[in-house]
């Protein structure tokens, strides 16, 4: 069987050599000596000076939202997944869409000022499998109409964008590290700023509003993660080198494999200023009827793809549906292929191999 992604496993001693650690000190969640580590390690290795380890992604999302003091209309991107999305609702503003570039497949910022009303508070965007958005242009045009910025980077860790890490970009940049993502805690997820403010604010509303064990500053929530979480991240933030150099070599590999075909790629943005993470692996078919018999014979040979992102976003039942035909086109045509650190050579090969016997019947 191979599946669309395994989890990043490290050395099982050295987790459990942390394991008998956390047993001795008897310390297991709220800011241990491991998540404090944890959040000097990916400070160090970002060059970011704010990293706050939260429980998943979108606590994350929600917690920047409510930082920022956003409510009113937020735009946002239809191809994501969808806590992109709910975490706007969720937080009682309204999630206006804005349709996607059709090569780098993130959000147009051509269009973003026509989407511009008295009550648009934010953007919020994803950089869409770690490919960075215009940032630059993001940027500007939420200077000029007095905006803030959450950059979505769920998928961007590792990307590299003019010599910074791409979460050095916006107001706010999200992570999620849950065990799908490159780098993982199992569950887990970051806020990520330059605004030194901004995370202070973020570090109470993360402990329930405590300034102390009996006062408190606003309204917070739960955002806490556990040493064993930490633990987890320290462990595979160590061979994070690998880990992407693997996921290179093995998405050059499909795209030799596929050279010549029908099957297109979504395009890098600025590709002489951006280094790739290779976070996912997706391809555009020509129709959704060609992608959905490709899957069909990819399971008949156990090998399991996602359809990701699908359905469009700007689709689902409690939004405002406007029409972003470019994301509602490359949501029924894209699929991500198998990518993960033990795919072996052989079962890539034999991914491409059925895909291109499904292209040639079709
Ligand atoms: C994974 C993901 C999230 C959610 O993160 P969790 O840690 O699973 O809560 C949000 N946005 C995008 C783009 C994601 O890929």
């Amino acid at each position: 069987m191979i599946p669309v992604t395994k989890p990043y496993l490290p050395n099982r001693e050295a987790y459990e050599a942390y394991v008998k650690d956390i047993w001795q000190r008897g310390w297991l969640t709220n800011s241990g000596p491991l998540v404090n580590e944890l959040e000097a390690n990916l400070s160090t290795y970002l060059g970011i000076p704010n990293v706050l380890l939260l429980n998943n992604g979108t606590i994350a999302l929600q917690i920047a939202l409510k930082a920022l003091d956003i409510k009113g209309e937020v735009i946002t991107t239809p191809f994501s997944y969808v806590a992109t999305t709910s975490s706007i609702a969720w937080e009682g503003s309204k999630p206006v869409f804005v349709d996607i570039d059709p090569e780098t497949l993130n959000l147009d910022p051509n269009k973003i000022e026509s989407a511009i009303t008295p009550n648009t508070r934010a953007i919020l965007a994803t950089h869409v499998y770690g490919n960075p958005c215009d940032v630059e242009k993001i940027d500007a045009i939420a200077k000029k109409h007095n905006l803030k910025v959450i950059y979505d980077a769920a998928h961007a860790f590792g990307t590299m964008y003019k010599g910074k890490s791409l979460y050095a970009y916006g107001d706010i940049s999200t992570a999620s590290f849950h065990a799908t993502k490159l780098f993982h805690t199992i569950e887990g997820g970051a806020v990520i700023t330059e605004n030194a403010a901004l995370s202070a604010k973020m570090g109470l509303l993360r402990n329930f509003g405590h300034t102390s064990p009996y006062s408190f500053d606003g309204a917070g929530i739960n955002g806490k993660t556990s040493e064993f979480h930490a633990a987890m991240g320290l462990l595979v933030l160590k061979d994070i080198s690998q880990i992407i150099a693997k996921r290179k070599e093995l998405s050059d590999r499909y795209t030799d494999k596929l050279a010549g075909t029908v099957v297109k790629r979504p395009v890098i943005f600025d590709k002489a200023n951006t280094t790739y993470n290779y976070a996912y692996y997706p391809v555009l078919f020509p129709s959704e009827q060609i992608l959905l018999q490709v899957m069909k014979d990819l399971e008949k040979h156990q090998i399991y793809s996602r359809r990701y992102f699908y359905p469009s976003l700007n689709t689902i039942n409690y939004v405002d549906q406007v029409p972003c035909p470019v994301s509602e086109d490359i949501c029924t045509r894209v699929l991500c292929l198998p990518l993960y650190f033990t795919l072996t050579i052989e079962e890539l090969d034999m991914v491409t191999r059925v895909i291109k016997d499904t292209l040639s019947r079709n």
